[in-house]
């Protein structure tokens, strides 16, 4: 699909750039100001070259993409996927832009990543893709230009050697990358604050809006570190867990999972797969049992128009990033499911990635009750704001997102008096 925008064609717009022109045409931007907002400012491909451990050489493609910086240093997490390309690395960056106006941290959106497939990668294979990858992007990096995060198949290891190779080639570095291990100066509760920002987004919502979170039923789909973590804080919230899928698999138990159990099983087994309590149950169709909050918490693009009139849920909470297409927003839009958007609902973990960042450049550590009260501060704030403009203007939860965060880069780029 082409698009034009004022004398140039943006072929085949992304998601993000999709949901950004949709708010462009409520606020009424210029044609000017809209190809500044969807452009990229610099992006970034490399040639990954690394010696496997059978002595074969493999070649990876790398990206980074810094989307907008007229707020911050650029910010964003790396994925490490088979499905990384050009366009879903781009996608990622604006989204991240969004994101972080809308909680309003002073940073910018970036995005990046590796075309790889790390299930068939050793821990020393990847450490040799994370440093030859760095050591092809540390110009664009920096505390001050642009920090990295973890994202899908990537962790606080992967971001220790980033860490440790920006360190050679600049000295020591840690406020470089988020989501260390907290022995190299990581956050306190950065490993679990995505999670634990989905579960306090749906708190919030079941409690304007219902239904309660006791008892209400919970469908995650993923269990990395995002959709464990919010399974396991939407349980202590009072939720059942009913059903859960990762890569390997999906299971049910129509009462509730039992979270711990199932933490302990996946440890050992990789998957939750074969959980001892529970059925298992066609990953296909996870999506379309009947909940009262459905959690998407895997890859993008899932909520599609294929399966988003069998979706039976109350509200969509979008741990993931882009799990709902355009269409299926449309879709769902009409058959009056709520649907809260990625840029707010999985805002927790660039919020305690900012905190590492600020801990870092401090060299003081905050203690985990003030590293959680203040991402409850920052998500509840954003959350209201998002809420109360929707009633207001009587427009979907992601638009209003959009609109709250489009103003805000707005005003900053005419600030620095770019236009
Ligand atoms: P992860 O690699 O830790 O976990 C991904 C999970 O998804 C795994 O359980 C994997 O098995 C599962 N999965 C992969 N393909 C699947 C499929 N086809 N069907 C079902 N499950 C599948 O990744 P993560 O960090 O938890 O990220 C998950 C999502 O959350 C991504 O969209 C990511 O962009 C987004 N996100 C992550 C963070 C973060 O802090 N890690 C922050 C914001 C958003």
């Amino acid at each position: 699909m082409a698009n034009n925008l004022g004398d140039i064609q943006v072929k085949d717009l992304n998601t993000t750039s999709f949901q950004f022109q949709a708010a462009a045409d409520h606020l009424g931007l210029s044609d000017e100001l809209r190809i500044l907002l969807v452009m990229p400012y610099r992006e970034l491909v490399v040639q990954i070259p690394v010696r496997m451990d059978d002595g074969r050489l493999a070649t990876f493609n790398g990206y980074r993409i810094q989307h907008n910086g007229s707020r911050g240093p650029y910010k964003g997490g790396l994925r490490y996927h088979p499905e990384v390309d050009h366009d879903e690395v781009l996608s990622l960056a604006s989204l991240m832009t969004w994101k972080t106006a809308l909680v309003d941290i002073p940073m910018g959106g970036a995005k990046g990543g590796v075309s790889c497939n790390p299930r068939f990668m050793s821990q020393s294979e990847l450490q040799r893709l994370t440093r030859s990858f760095v050591s092809k992007i540390h110009l664009l990096l920096g505390p001050s230009r642009d920090i990295p995060a973890p994202d899908m198949n990537t962790n606080p290891q992967v971001m220790a050697w980033i860490m440790d190779e920006y360190g050679k080639l600049h000295g020591y570095s840690p406020a470089v990358v988020t989501g260390k291990p907290v022995e190299l100066g990581g956050s306190l509760g950065r490993n679990e604050a995505t999670g634990r920002g989905v579960a306090m987004v749906t708190g919030a919502y079941a409690k304007r809006f219902g239904p309660a979170l006791e008892g209400a039923k919970a469908v995650i789909q993923g269990y990395g570190n995002v959709g464990a973590h919010a399974a396991y804080f939407l349980n202590e919230m009072g939720a059942k867990v009913i059903a859960v899928a990762d890569i390997d698999g999906a299971i049910l138990n129509t009462n509730g999972l039992d979270i711990k159990a199932l933490d302990e099983h996946v440890k050992d087994a990789g998957s939750v797969a074969g959980f001892p309590d529970s059925e298992p149950q066609d990953p296909a169709t996870l999506l379309e049992l009947e909940c009262d909050y459905l959690v998407p918490a895997a890859l993008g693009g899932v909520i599609t128009q294929f399966n988003a009139d069998k979706i039976r849920t109350k509200a969509i909470i979008e741990a993931a990033n882009s799990p709902t297409t355009t269409n299926a927003d449309v879709i769902l839009n009409n058959r009056g499911i709520k649907v809260v958007p990625d840029i707010l609902a999985n805002a927790g973990g660039v919020t305690v990635s900012y905190f590492e960042w600020v801990q870092n450049i401090q060299q003081y550590r905050w203690d985990l009750e003030r590293v959680n009260r203040e991402l409850e501060n920052i998500l509840l704030n954003a959350f209201e704001r998002v809420m109360d403009r929707a009633v207001a203007e009587n427009v979907s939860y992601r638009l209003s997102a959009y609109l709250i965060a489009i103003e805000e880069v707005v005003e900053a780029t005419k600030l620095r008096g770019v236009i």
